[in-house]
């Protein structure tokens, strides 16, 4: 089977390698002149909204996916055109837009955080006195990672928030003092078979993901992230692996986002569960039986940003995956995986592994 996949950085390249397992060719398109997946197929270096390129790439695929989210949706609805294209381009659609992906949680009667839409500084004003201080103002498009993002504490900064972030095409969201982060990993097929991964708890630095254990052992937590997952799935008629990230507050699951695709925050799969996100997402896409994750033991996973430090070459009992990127400050390089016997001794590991990666 031929995969087209759009986005070539380190998520096509992870799965890149799972599909050279799966007896699978891919085939990825990409702007970059050297992006991490080179390592794993052809990469046809092209903008992702350049048409002629992207109908090449459907043309010579069975299949096409994408591993990033800012492709242009009325890219992935021409090619849906020429060859199935997983998942559905209106599942990216809705993800891209803030507004839409907290009306969507609301009605499925998914919890999520106060928010209101926020297109003048009347309403930036009247989402303060609604939801209350401090509140997060966010770009409704196009934000990752933390940015597009303002904090607002007090009066005052909400006219600086207003002009930093573009004076429009906003969303106000309560800031939440949650316990911990969450995400969610599920996938189904076009037969509508659903798997889910069991929670994975994340810590952020700075917006940007630090480092991910799992198992979250918590039954009540697990129960309402699988209601959310498969009324999710189920609603948007999903195929593929999707990835919902919630607050944790109390026993309750507030839901912040969901992405279209394999995740960070998933990355311990690759050696701490059978199948892996990748592997399941590449089954789904290709209508395949999906079977339940089985799990290799506790696992744990630090994201190198920034450098990947010598040390990390010659650590004992951890996978490291370097993207082959240059290094610069902030990017993500590679991850280093532990796999444990215990919590403990997970925790234990990270925490050896992280006196040197800052
Ligand atoms: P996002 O781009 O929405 O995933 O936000 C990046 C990170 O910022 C999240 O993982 C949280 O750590 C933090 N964050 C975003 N929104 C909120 C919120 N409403 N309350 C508290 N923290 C938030």
């Amino acid at each position: 089977m031929r995969i087209g996949i759009i986005g070539a950085g380190q998520l096509g390249q992870m799965l890149g390698f799972a599909a050279r397992d799966l007896g699978m060719h891919c085939t990825f398109i990409d702007p970059s002149p050297n992006p991490p997946a080179v390592a794993c197929g052809q990469v046809i270096q092209a903008s992702f909204d350049d048409h002629g390129a992207l109908s090449a790439l459907a043309a010579d695929c069975d299949i096409v996916t994408f591993e990033f989210e800012n492709v242009p949706v009325e890219a992935l609805e021409r090619i849906s055109e020429q060859v199935p294209v997983y998942p559905p381009p209106d599942a990216l659609r809705q993800a891209q837009d803030r507004l839409a992906e907290k009306r969507l949680f609301k009605g499925l009667g998914i919890s999520l955080p106060a928010y209101h839409a926020v297109d003048s500084i009347d309403d930036l004003e009247n989402a303060a006195k609604a939801i209350g201080l401090p509140l997060v103002l966010k770009t409704r498009r196009l934000g990752y990672d933390g940015k597009g993002q303002f904090v607002v504490s007090n009066q005052a900064d909400l006219e600086t928030a207003w002009r930093q972030l573009g004076e429009g095409g906003l969303i106000a969201e309560e800031w939440v003092n949650f316990d911990f982060e969450v995400s969610a990993i599920g996938a189904r097929n076009a037969a509508g078979d659903i798997i889910t991964y069991p929670l994975t708890h994340n810590e952020h630095v700075d917006g940007i993901l630090r480092v991910s254990r799992a198992p979250v052992d918590d039954e009540t937590l697990t129960r309402h992230a699988e209601q959310a997952m498969t009324a999710l799935l189920t609603s948007l008629n999903y195929v593929g692996v999707l990835t919902l990230e919630l607050f944790v507050v109390g026993d309750r699951l507030l839901a912040n986002e969901f992405a279209p695709r394999v995740h960070n925050s998933g990355h311990w799969t690759i050696e701490g569960a059978v199948p892996s996100q990748f592997t399941s997402h590449l089954i789904a896409i290709s209508n395949g039986r999906l079977d339940a994750p089985r799990l290799r033991g506790y696992a744990g996973m630090l994201n190198l940003i920034g450098e990947i430090p010598a040390v990390a070459r010659s650590l004992q009992k951890s996978y490291l995956h370097d993207y082959g990127k240059d290094a610069r400050p902030g990017r993500k390089l590679g991850h280093i995986t532990v796999i444990a016997d215990s919590a403990a001794e997970r925790d234990r590991l990270l925490a050896e592994i992280g006196e040197f990666v800052t």
